[in-house]
């Protein structure tokens, strides 16, 4: 049987409430078409095999006809419905891959994935086998407690910005995933949130997670001025 050696899942699950918008931000029309369908193209057109694309149940029609039908993208082999939580949507993706080498995740509120930056998450899991693309943060970073008051200033040379795609050994994501939703209810109690998937891998085993090269305008749209930025930047790439 032939096995997909590359599979990425998009996710394209979460309700935007900071978006402030009726519909998902995902679905947001940027230069005529929705926001998702920018980095579900670019990965069409990369070395990745197949691609597993987690949305709102109801979302899934809208995906199926006006996006992965109209535009023709033959690598996107299943759309699931995705869960409460973001960890959730992943997992509901991971529960379709039979088996892979590598699984590349990606969030579909970044549009502007490049062919450069999964080819660095590429050079970089295969030596790794755990890696997320990032950027160095630009402003400093504080922690604050409960009543605004800064509590510590981390020196921002050890600080990246942590993006996707985040990128990994199946096997090594597989059980990460599996681990946490046996967990679940522990973490809760002890306040951890799990906000992306490095964190997964962090929390769950004891491997190491590796940077790979992201990109300033790898940008995640998330309130509405990145729509304005998104905007601008999308007209300077056409031209
Ligand atoms: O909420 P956040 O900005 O971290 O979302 C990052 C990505 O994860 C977005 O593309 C969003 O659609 C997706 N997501 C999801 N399921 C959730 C929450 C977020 O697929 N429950």
């Amino acid at each position: 049987m032939h096995m997909n050696r590359n599979v990425a899942i998009v996710l394209a699950a979460g309700k935007g409430k900071r978006m402030n918008a009726d519909r998902p931000k995902q679905y947001l029309l940027l230069d005529g078409k929705p926001i998702l369908y920018y980095s579900l193209k670019t990965i069409e057109e990369s070395f990745i095999d197949r691609i597993i694309l987690v949305t709102s149940a109801d979302e899934i029609e809208y995906c199926r006809k006006e996006i992965v039908e109209k535009y023709g993208l033959q690598k996107v082999t299943s759309i699931v419905a995705g869960g409460k939580e973001r960890y959730h949507s992943v997992w509901n993706g991971i529960c379709q891959v039979e088996d892979c080498d590598y699984l590349f995740i990606h969030d579909g509120a970044r549009p502007f994935l490049t062919q450069d930056i999964l080819d660095d998450a590429y050079r970089c899991v295969k030596e790794y086998d755990a890696c997320v693309a990032a950027v160095p943060v630009k402003d400093t970073i504080k922690q604050v407690d409960g009543s605004g008051r800064v509590t510590f200033t981390p020196r921002r040379s050890t600080l990246y910005q942590m993006q996707t795609p985040q990128t990994f050994r199946f096997s090594l994501i597989k059980d990460a995933y599996e681990g946490l939703i046996r967990q679940e209810e522990d973490l809760k109690k002890k306040g951890i949130a799990i906000t992306d998937d490095a964190m997964a891998v962090e929390t769950i085993t004891s491997h190491d997670v590796r940077i790979s090269e992201g990109a300033y305008t790898n940008m995640k749209i998330t309130t509405p001025e990145d729509i304005w930025i998104a905007e601008s930047l999308i007209k300077s790439i056409k031209n």
